[in-house]
């Protein structure tokens, strides 16, 4: 049987109160609902925090905050941003590797996004990789373009990115590639044999198409308010637990089970 590990993306960077009001900002709204999300199937969360004023940072100590709160209630594998947010700097993005978290994404490449931009030349990406192998923090390797695979091959040859490798597919930001079976396919070919995947489709129709395009073609699948904050057509999501519940039910219809946070330690060869 063919296993599917599901990550909630619950707050993201961009998304607000105004987009869906039952988003998490607070580090304890974070952790109940990463709590929730984990219940319902998801075995990696992938984490933004927000100041008190509700805008994203990258500061330790409320990142340490809520991976405590977390911790305390489950043992959800945590991933960290390092994309933060748009308009801040590397070093700032790179701060929560130093509480050296399961997993962090790792954005492979420059993309547009809207009318804005996501900066990652290659000496920022290889800077972040290094911090990475130095924390311990494995990657997942965020390509929003098919280019930044073969930019993934470049830090490979260079001996800065280690096996298991986790690709994350982000499929649909304005700006970057979109969606469509035919593209994710093209992404599942190109990139290392033996290496795990996770489909990210970013607004409600992309994330829905984008779920069921990864299971088949085998892959792994992303949901949460970071990425789409509506269950249905003009229908805001409950929860991110709902979203997550919805593609557990999804995989388990198609003959998946649903990987534990256990079998992802296995499986990408986590530090302890
Ligand atoms: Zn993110």
């Amino acid at each position: 049987m063919n296993k599917t590990l599901i990550t909630c993306a619950i707050t993201g960077a961009e998304t607000t109160r105004g987009d869906n009001p039952n988003l998490p900002v607070s580090p304890e709204e974070i952790a109940s609902a990463s709590y929730d999300a984990f219940l319902a199937g998801a075995s990696i969360l992938h984490l933004h925090v927000r100041d008190d004023d509700g805008n994203p940072t990258q500061d330790v100590p409320i990142f340490k905050k809520t991976i405590d709160l977390v911790r305390k209630k489950c043992n959800i594998v945590i991933e960290v941003t390092t994309g933060g947010a748009v308009g801040m700097n590397l070093k700032e993005r790179l701060q929560p590797l130093q509480l050296k978290p399961d997993m962090a994404s790792l954005d492979c490449g420059t993309c547009n996004f809207g009318d804005d931009y996501i900066l990652n030349t290659l000496p920022m990406i290889r800077e972040a990789a290094m911090a990475m192998k130095e924390y311990g923090v494995r990657p997942t390797l965020e390509c929003f373009d098919l280019s930044h695979i073969d930019t993934s091959r470049v830090l490979i040859r260079e001996g800065l990115l280690e096996p298991p490798f986790h690709y994350g597919f982000v499929l649909n930001v304005p700006g970057g590639i979109q969606y469509n079976a035919e593209t994710l396919g093209i992404f599942t070919r190109r990139i290392p044999e033996g290496s795990y995947w996770t489909a990210m489709g970013i607004g409600g129709k992309a994330n829905l198409d984008a779920i069921y395009g990864a299971i088949a073609h085998h892959g792994f699948i992303r949901v949460g308010f970071e990425d789409n904050v509506y269950y249905d057509r003009g229908i805001l999501a409950d929860s991110n637990a709902q979203l997550v519940e919805r593609a557990a039910d999804i995989a388990r219809n198609a003959g998946c089970s649903i990987a534990t946070a256990d079998d992802v330690r296995e499986m990408l060869a986590l530090e302890q």
